[in-house]
């Protein structure tokens, strides 16, 4: 065997039979030569009756101590091996996009745990979150120039989750050169977006398919875009008649590019910013009786733990609430969760409390979760991390 051995504890190989991807630490051997490994190397990771069942990358350090690569005992974790998984997520966006702008791998669902990679055409935007990916850099962009020849690679290497693995916090550019916002097109739209200094990667191409759902219902209406970074909603909505968007969030960066987007599709006559808390910014506009013909709320995860459960899902019954009075008659709110741990029916259920506490009724027109670029892993339903509910209320 060409890796170092890690070994299960008895009985604690039935998870990764059944298909899951990572081994925690509390159900490995942690014995003196397994701590002693480098973090980020691949190992070949044995049952307690000494059977091998996968090649995963090791950190003992983090509570994911492994995460499996591959089933094959005889693969070689290299730039070919990278490629080969590159080239098939690559293949499936071709087959999903017409145009070069989406999530190109969604980590452990792609089969490159921890690896993000957001493209925007001849851009290509890296997020190395697992030690094992952090190794493999040379590698993911030796394969990245092999496949796509692309003009420049950056690194956002300042995930939170990086912590969690050991890893330091960086941005760094690989390959080439930039000089300020590059363009994006979603939906029809070009949007400009800073990859450096934006939030993530620069856009959040989760929310494509809703954005597009949104804007079918916007002719003709006011629209506010809570938490808009960057206003992807909105000025979608714009874009297809909307008559007035009022984007709201505490990102000036993003209000910012927000503008420039709109002046570059002559949407700016109908875009309003406003650098603002979303509640304080809901409260304001209640008191002031405005409504809106569509709302829509998508907030940054209000749940980060288990723990934050229970304060997290009155967080999002409380925003639902406060959203209710600014929906129209037959107007439209689009509330979103992108907490992980969130279950969608408890997310449901919050917002259709709050929605009875603000005293509205309505219908529930779509459930939906991220676009095709983000694939869930089967056996990670964490990785369906995205809930999105549109309702009409009466
Ligand atoms: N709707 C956006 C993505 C939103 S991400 C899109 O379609 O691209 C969540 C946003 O919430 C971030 O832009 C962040 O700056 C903003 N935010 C976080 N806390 C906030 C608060 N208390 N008030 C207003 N905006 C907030």
């Amino acid at each position: 065997m060409r890796y170092p051995s890690i070994h299960l504890l008895p009985g604690q190989d039935r998870r990764l039979r059944a298909g899951h991807p990572w081994v925690y630490s509390n159900e490995l051997r942690m014995d003196a030569e397994a701590k002693a490994l480098p973090s980020g190397e691949p190992v070949c990771v044995f049952s307690a009756e000494r059977k091998p069942l996968a090649i995963a990358l090791f950190n003992p350090h983090s509570l994911i101590a492994a995460r499996v690569v591959t089933r094959n005992k005889d693969a070689t974790i290299d730039a070919v091996f990278v490629e080969r998984r590159l080239a098939r997520a690559l293949r499936l966006r071709e087959r999903l996009f017409d145009r070069p702008y989406y999530r190109l791998v969604h980590a452990e669902a792609d089969g490159l745990p921890g690896l993000v990679i957001d493209r925007y055409a001849d851009v290509l935007v890296c997020q190395l979150n697992s030690a094992g990916t952090a190794k493999l850099e040379s590698a993911i962009v030796e394969a990245l120039d092999r496949l796509l020849a692309p003009r420049v690679v950056v690194l956002r290497n300042d995930s939170p989750v990086r912590e969690l693995e050991g890893l330091d916090q960086e941005v760094r550019i690989a390959k080439g050169t930039l000089d300020g916002p590059i363009p994006l097109i979603e939906n029809d739209l070009t949007f400009l977006i800073d990859p450096l200094d934006g939030q993530k990667t620069g856009w959040y191409y989760d929310q494509r398919e809703n954005r597009a759902f949104v804007a079918r219902l916007a002719r003709d209406q006011s629209v506010l875009d809570l938490y808009s970074y960057s206003a992807g909603f909105g000025l979608q909505a714009a874009a297809a008649g909307a008559k007035r968007v009022l984007a709201v969030d505490r990102s000036q960066l993003g209000l910012d590019l927000a503008a420039a987007s709109a002046e570059r599709g002559g949407l700016a006559e109908r875009l309003e910013v406003a650098r603002e808390d979303a509640f304080a910014a809901l409260d304001r506009l209640a008191a002031d009786k405005q409504r809106f013909g569509i709302v829509v709320a998508d907030p940054p995860a209000f749940v980060r733990s288990k723990k934050e459960l229970k304060p997290g899902l009155r967080g999002y019954r409380k925003l639902a609430r406060a959203c209710g009075p600014l929906v129209a008659e037959e107007g439209i709110l689009a509330i979103a969760c992108c907490a992980h741990n969130v279950p969608e029916d408890a997310f449901a259920d919050e917002v259709w409390r709050g929605l009875r506490d603000a005293g509205r009724g309505g219908r529930l027109l779509r459930r939906a979760g991220a676009g095709p670029d983000h694939p869930s892993h089967p056996a990670l339903p964490e990785s369906a991390y995205l809930k999105c509910l549109v309702y009409t209320l009466d």
